[in-house]
């Protein structure tokens, strides 16, 4: 190292430090890797963090449940959503009456292709549930109410027998089950992966804000710094995006987003008339203007019979001489993330290519691979909405967690190296060098 003797006789601003050789001019380090590659450094995490979330979800994916085999589908009854007596449907058949309304109570694209409707009327009683969902993006709060009434569209007289379940934590939601005063039976689930979805957003806001920030400063439409008020609007604009953001997640995530849900009658099993209007018709009579006249006179057809009393409405189900095979299971960390369902027709064959589309509801995102032909095939593969946003959530906080932490280490050595200044040390290994410059000060006044 140094030599002292040398030292003494050199000025003060050739003065290196005995341990290291740092000139003592020097007034700051250079700063460590990590602060200089610190979007590197965050890259690395989050490729580390994905890396262990496709670990775990390989790890938690589950082994599916035996297929469920039916030989034939028998009919199941429903309610449509909206009550429709037979004079109702008199009035859609003569056209009098066309919104639209009674076909798509009666359209179900999630049924295979030949499937076949059967109806009858039948008194209103009937077991309901409907649903009412907060937050938002993602549903934070679920009310479920089920009850039978004596009107299952009036909703009138409802009773429900108290459910056996425990209430308490099932995984990552909270589920308790009461009875209301109304006599529903009311299922409280609060679901704490629903709460990313907030945050989500406000992160989105501030990147938004960010990008449109740039861009207003390319554009020259405001200066970075400038005094005039758009200038000044600029600058704070992730802030308000933010804060805009915020205040709009508040206000839809307390509103309560209301389903109607399904009915379906007490009587289990009624007497039914084929139509003989398949899954496929419905479809394609829903694309025609008079296709729900059509419909409604293909349902008086089938039911010559059943007199126009109005305290008897619409049931209906759909069958199927052809048997499926149903596979269904979920699986995934930190809670179910896919949602598998397949539904096979006996005897199918793949004929060519599936179709393949997306359909986006609010608590997922499916994706649908049908294959159509003599016999056909679904499958469903389910996003949650809830697990997708808790992961992407924990992968934004390794981001964010990793980045302060490299820029906390720079801090860091900023604060030592102005510490170390102040105490006249070494900025590189805080050698004390005021002995030394007293010694080399001393050496220049003789
Ligand atoms: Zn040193």
């Amino acid at each position: 190292m140094g030599d002292i003797t040398s030292l003494d006789t050199q000025p003060m601003s050739e003065l290196v430090c005995p341990e290291c050789a740092t000139p003592a001019s020097q007034r700051e380090v250079p700063p460590p890797w990590p602060v200089r590659r610190r979007r590197l450094v965050q890259c690395a995490a989050l490729l580390i963090a994905l890396g262990y979330v496709v670990w775990r979800n390989i790890e938690a994916w589950p082994v599916l449940p035996t297929p469920v085999v039916s030989s034939s589908i028998p009919y199941t009854a429903d309610f449509p959503l909206h009550r429709h007596t037979r004079l109702d449907i008199e009035r859609y058949a003569s056209g009098e009456l066309s919104d639209g309304r009674f076909i798509s109570d009666l359209l179900n694209t999630d049924l295979f292709s030949n499937y076949e409707l059967g109806v009858t009327f039948l008194p209103p009683s009937g077991v309901a549930t409907e649903f009412q969902r907060y937050g938002w993006p993602t549903t934070i709060v679920l009310y479920r109410y089920d009850a039978k009434y004596d009107d299952a569209y009036a909703k009138t007289n409802a009773s429900a027998r108290p459910s056996s379940f425990r209430n308490g934590w099932w995984g990552w939601d909270y589920i308790s089950k009461r009875i209301d005063a109304s006599g529903r039976r009311e299922s409280f689930v609060f679901y704490s992966r629903g709460l990313a979805g907030g945050p989500l957003m406000l992160l989105a806001a501030w990147g938004a804000g960010r990008l449109l920030r740039r861009i207003v400063f390319l554009l020259r439409v405001a200066s970075r710094d400038g005094l005039r008020k758009r200038d000044r609007l600029a600058r704070r604009a992730p802030v308000l995006c933010v804060v805009a953001c915020a205040i709009g997640v508040t206000i839809a995530s307390l509103r309560p987003q209301i389903d109607p849900g399904y009915a379906y009658p007490s009587l289990v099993n009624p007497v039914w008339s084929n139509t003989g209007v398949t899954a496929a018709d419905v479809a394609q009579l829903a694309k025609e203007p008079t296709g729900e006249a059509v419909l409604a006179q293909a349902i008086l057809d089938a039911t010559p019979g059943e007199a126009s009393t109005p305290d008897t409405c619409l049931a209906f189900g759909w069958r199927s001489e052809i048997g499926t095979t149903h596979t269904d299971g979920a699986g995934g960390w930190p809670g179910p993330l896919v949602h598998r369902n397949v539904g096979e027709q006996q005897s199918f064959e793949a004929l060519g290519r599936p179709e393949v589309s997306l359909t986006f509801r609010r608590a997922s995102v499916s994706a649908i691979v049908h294959w159509s032909g003599p016999r056909e095939r679904t499958a469903y593969y389910t996003l949650s909405s809830h697990s997708t946003a808790s992961l992407a959530l924990g992968l934004c906080a390794v981001w964010i967690a990793t980045g302060l932490g490299v820029w906390l280490v720079g801090w860091t050595v900023r604060r030592r190296t102005a510490r170390r200044l102040a105490r006249g040390w070494c900025v590189q290994c805080g050698y004390d060098l005021k002995g030394l410059t007293g010694a080399a000060e001393a050496t220049t006044r003789a």
